[in-house]
């Protein structure tokens, strides 16, 4: 098969397209983007919204995440308000999620579990409710340039091809898919680039019976566990080494695993599973090749499941990820890179928009056990200038693809912290606007009291 490249301008005069103008455009629904262009839509801006696939969420929502993580620090105190928080309320209203609940295998204080096509629908509700105008199955597929500015997209959409203008790009694609095109450096490449997965969910299953088998069997779970907390709700399980072991052991599993994580609704008999493992390079997830072999790991883990796990005899595979979820890829250089140290330290800036608080949490695709995670206490401050490109002066990027280095990626990557960046771009983008400037020359205090007015956290005070 051979790939053959093209000029991109000579793509772009190939196709008679339509012109389309907003004030800021974002490109990617997931956790940072919703909460981009809500935010830039709410601060003023006319705002478009890009979607690749059918609907927005994105891996949040349709990785079947176990649930969004980093709303607190390792001490309980609170690191993540603004947007994430408006739209866990909204969910704990509508019975989509229960809230923050203490973390009970002791990983971080709270995780917040959410019902993924609840949050997805409320996602796309709060949109429309904010004016943004979404446009879905569409997305860039070349950019033109007039030196350091993007002056349009063009875009493919079912109806077809558009040319989109906008004072402001905001990346949000995960990939930095327009970074990309748009010849962004990147930051380089590392050999422990995270490994993709494929999450899946069963229902039938007796969560009952495998919370007895682990309470009998306490070197099943992750030392500390709380096992049987809230139960009710929602269960949290890391574990199941003796069992994985004997399932490798017998040519049963082809991947050796030393423990995989399981996040059950008791209630409704379904689990979310997390063990399925592939490398990948940056950009590579679209690749059919990862997908069928996190297919195989699936049907594997399944057959296994019901023919070894108690509790899970007569389950049944009811959701797949919807694409190969990828943990890392392409992150750009921006006018400030994160590091770990700024994460492990604790570091603080004068341009602070916002704070994370996760473990650095990496994980491998060659070592059995989940992850490794380094603690960062009582966590970071989030600096402006990782969201903003020198190479593009009327870009700015959220979300995973974010300027930070592959450790620092490891915490700034969680949901809760996408939506304090997705927040922080947007409202920068709306600012630019107003004041007809490009982000990254923007007045960061008026930022940072943009946000507050939000009710986002923009620093580990809590505080201007
Ligand atoms: C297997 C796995 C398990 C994880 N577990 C957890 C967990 O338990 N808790 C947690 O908080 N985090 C977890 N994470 C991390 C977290 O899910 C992601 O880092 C986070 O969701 C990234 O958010 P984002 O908005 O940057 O990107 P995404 O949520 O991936 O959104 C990007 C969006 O852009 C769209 N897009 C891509 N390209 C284009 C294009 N060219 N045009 C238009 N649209 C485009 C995509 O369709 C997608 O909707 C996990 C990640 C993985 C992969």
């Amino acid at each position: 098969m051979h790939e053959q490249r093209t000029d991109v301008d000579a793509n772009i005069d190939a196709t008679a397209a339509t012109d389309v103008e907003a004030d800021v455009v974002v490109v990617g629904g997931g956790s940072a983007g919703i909460a981009a262009a809500v935010s830039a839509s709410e601060e003023g801006a006319r705002t478009l919204l890009l979607e690749s696939s059918g609907s927005v969420g994105g891996t949040l929502a349709w990785q079947l995440l176990e649930h969004s993580a980093g709303f607190h620090d390792v001490r309980g105190n609170q690191v993540v308000g603004g947007f994430g928080q408006r739209l866990v309320d909204r969910l704990v209203r509508g019975g989509g999620s229960p809230g923050h609940v203490r973390d009970d295998v002791g990983y971080t204080a709270t995780r917040t579990p959410v019902d993924h096509a609840e949050l997805a629908l409320t996602e796309s509700i709060m949109l429309a409710e904010a004016g943004v105008e979404v446009w879905l199955q569409s997305g860039p597929h070349a950019i033109h340039r007039a030196g350091d500015v993007i002056e349009f997209l063009a875009v493919h959409t079912p109806n077809g091809p558009r040319r989109v203008r906008a004072p402001v790009i905001i990346d949000a694609s995960g990939d930095a898919v327009v970074a990309s095109l748009a010849g962004v450096p990147m930051q380089p490449d590392t050999a422990d680039t995270q490994p993709a997965s494929l999450l899946f969910k069963l229902g039938g299953v007796d969560v009952g019976a495998l919370l007895d088998y682990l309470r009998e069997h306490p070197s099943e779970v992750r030392p500390g566990s709380t096992l049987g907390y809230g139960t009710d709700e929602h269960a949290n399980v890391w574990g199941l080494g003796e069992l994985l072991s004997a399932g490798y052991t017998s040519g049963k599993l082809g991947l050796r695993r030393t423990e995989l994580h399981l996040a059950a609704w008791p209630q409704r008999g379904e689990v979310v599973v997390n063990a399925t493992r592939t490398p990948v390079r940056s950009g590579d997830g679209w690749a059919g090749a990862a997908h069928a072999q996190l297919s195989h790991q699936v049907l594997q883990f399944v057959r296994w499941m019901r023919e070894d796990v108690p509790g899970f005899a007569h389950c049944h595979l009811t959701a797949v990820g919807d694409r190969v979820g990828i943990r890392e890829s392409r992150r750009v250089v921006g006018v400030y890179t994160m590091t770990g140290d700024d994460v492990r330290c604790g570091a603080r800036f004068d341009d602070s928009i916002g704070c994370g608080a996760f473990p650095i949490d990496i994980h491998s695709a060659d070592r059995p056990g989940l992850s490794h995670t380094d603690a960062v206490g009582a966590g970071f401050e989030i600096p402006a200038r990782i969201l903003f490109v020198p190479a593009c002066a009327n870009l700015v990027v959220a979300g995973r693809c974010l300027s930070s280095t592959h450790e620092a990626n490891g915490s700034l990557r969680i949901t809760a912290t996408c939506f304090v960046t997705g927040e922080a771009a947007g409202v920068a983008a709306a600012l630019a606007v107003e004041h007809g400037i490009h982000p990254e020359k923007g007045d960061y205090d008026l930022l940072r009291q943009r946000l507050l007015a939000r009710d986002a956290i923009v620093s580990l005070n809590g505080g201007s």
